[in-house]
C-alpha cells in the first residue's frame, strides 16, 4: 500500500525522480540528497511502511539480504574503507522520514564523520536487572 502523503513512496515508486542505484519488484534503492559520505544510500520498499515494527517479516528478511548486497556493491564500486548499516525507528531514535528505510553508509579513513553514542558505565547488577525485565515474563 502506498501513502499519498509520503515522499519515499512516491521515490520508491518512480513518481519523484532519483539517483537510483538499484531497483527490484519489492525495493528501490537511491542516494541520499544529504549523505554522510560518497555513495550514502537508501534502501525503499515500495509499499509504505512507517518503521520496523510494521515492517511485515519476509520483507524485513528481503531487506536485510538487500543491505548486504548494496554493501557489497558499494565497497567493490567505492572502495570504501567500512560502511555502517544504520536504521531508525521513531523521533527519538532520529528518524526524519516515516517511511521505513535502511541507510548503507560507505566510510572512508579521511571522511569525518561521528556514527556512534557515548557509552554509559553500568554494574553487572545493573544489567542483570535489565536482562531480567527483557528475558523473563
Ligand atoms: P532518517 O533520519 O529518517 O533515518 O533518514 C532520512 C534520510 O532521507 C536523510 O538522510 C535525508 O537526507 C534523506 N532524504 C530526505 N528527503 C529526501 C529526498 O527527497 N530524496 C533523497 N534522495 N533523500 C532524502
Ligand atoms: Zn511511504
Amino acid at each position: 500500500m502506498i501513502d499519498e502523503n509520503c515522499i519515499f513512496c512516491k521515490i520508491a515508486n518512480g513518481e519523484i525522480p532519483s539517483k537510483t542505484i538499484y531497483e527490484d519488484e519489492d525495493f528501490r534503492v537511491i542516494l541520499d540528497l544529504g549523505p554522510a559520505t560518497k555513495g550514502h544510500a537508501l534502501i525503499l520498499p515500495k509499499d509504505h511502511y512507517n518503521d520496523v515494527y510494521e515492517l511485515p517479516e519476509d520483507l524485513t528478511g528481503k531487506a536485510f539480504i538487500l543491505a548486504k548486497k548494496i554493501s557489497l556493491l558499494l565497497k567493490k564500486k567505492l572502495n570504501c574503507d567500512g560502511l555502517n548499516l544504520i536504521q531508525n525507528n521513531g523521533r527519538t531514535a532520529g528518524q526524519t522520514v516515516f517511511h521505513f528505510h535502511i541507510h548503507v553508509i560507505p566510510r572512508y579513513h579521511d571522511d569525518h564523520q561521528h556514527i556512534g553514542w557515548n557509552p554509559q558505565e553500568i554494574s553487572q547488577e545493573e544489567l542483570e536487572e535489565i536482562q531480567k525485565e527483557i528475558f523473563e515474563s
